[in-house]
């Protein structure tokens, strides 16, 4: 578990954009944290940064205290599920769970029940033996969380993971990721672009716009005294 603290995290890309302006903020050990706003508003950007595939201009990424700007992301101990389920198509979905432990040279018994560990918590049991591209959205989506989980991570990080389901699948998954959060207790740090995924899933919410954060809060603070008319606008409709 992790409490993640951003200092005055600025980002320019090569390209002079400045994607992120001065944001800092601190997240809980144990909270389901939600990074809101519209698209190009520098989410994405943020997340990478505390997984560490890009690194701030300036400012620092500190966890447990300590600061992680000049760690390796392999040596940060946390877990990523992007939008597309990246997972490996001519791989079973047992081999797909094993295959980051067993580059982590892992032993074969302590892989195995790694797995069986995510295949409860995920219900992937009945599709260790399945291929890919036998799935539904829904079951690789899992695959997907189910990779991160065997890492055992101290912190999960997850961007726009259901943005490319179905409205049906995305509510069901959306309870799932609730459980999930619920049994493992870990740190979630969860970017989205819609409202009311933020603000059903979200123990707490910053809103992002144009790479200035906004508001930090819990839904009900932000849409009962929005710090702005972006927020107010962004929040509408109650919790
Ligand atoms: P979000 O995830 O909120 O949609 P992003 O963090 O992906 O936003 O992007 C924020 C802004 O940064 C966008 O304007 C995007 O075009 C820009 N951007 C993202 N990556 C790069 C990059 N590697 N080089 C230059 N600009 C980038
Ligand atoms: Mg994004």
């Amino acid at each position: 578990m992790a409490e993640i603290q951003l200092d005055n995290i600025s980002k320019r890309f090569e390209d002079g954009t400045e994607v992120l302006k001065d944001v800092s903020l601190t997240i809980g050990d144990g909270e389901f944290f939600i990074l809101l706003g519209p698209s190009g508003c520098g989410k994405s950007t943020l997340l990478n940064i505390i997984v560490g595939l890009e690194t701030a201009t300036t400012g620092e990424v500190r966890v447990d205290g300590r600061s992680i700007n000049d760690l390796d992301p392999k040596d940060r101990n946390m877990a990523m599920v992007f939008q597309s389920y990246a997972i490996y198509p001519h791989m079973s979905v047992g081999d797909n769970l094993a295959f980051p432990l067993k580059l982590a040279g892992m032993g074969k018994k302590e892989i195995e029940e790694r797995i069986a560990t995510a295949a409860h918590v995920l219900e992937l049991g009945d599709l260790l033996h399945r291929m890919p591209r036998s799935l539904s959205g829904g079951q690789r989506q899992r695959v997907a969380m189910g990779r991160a989980i065997v890492r055992q991570p101290d912190a999960f990080l997850l961007d726009e993971p259901l943005s490319s389901l179905d409205a049906k699948l995305r509510n069901q998954m959306r309870g799932e990721i609730a459980r999930l959060h619920e049994q493992l207790a870990t740190t979630m740090v969860y970017v989205t672009h819609d409202q009311t995924e933020a603000t059903t899933l979200g123990q707490r919410l910053a809103v992002l716009h144009r790479g200035r954060l906004q508001q930090v809060g819990t839904p009900r603070e932000l849409y009962n005294t929005p710090a702005n008319r972006f927020v107010a606008g962004f929040i509408g409709s109650p919790p």
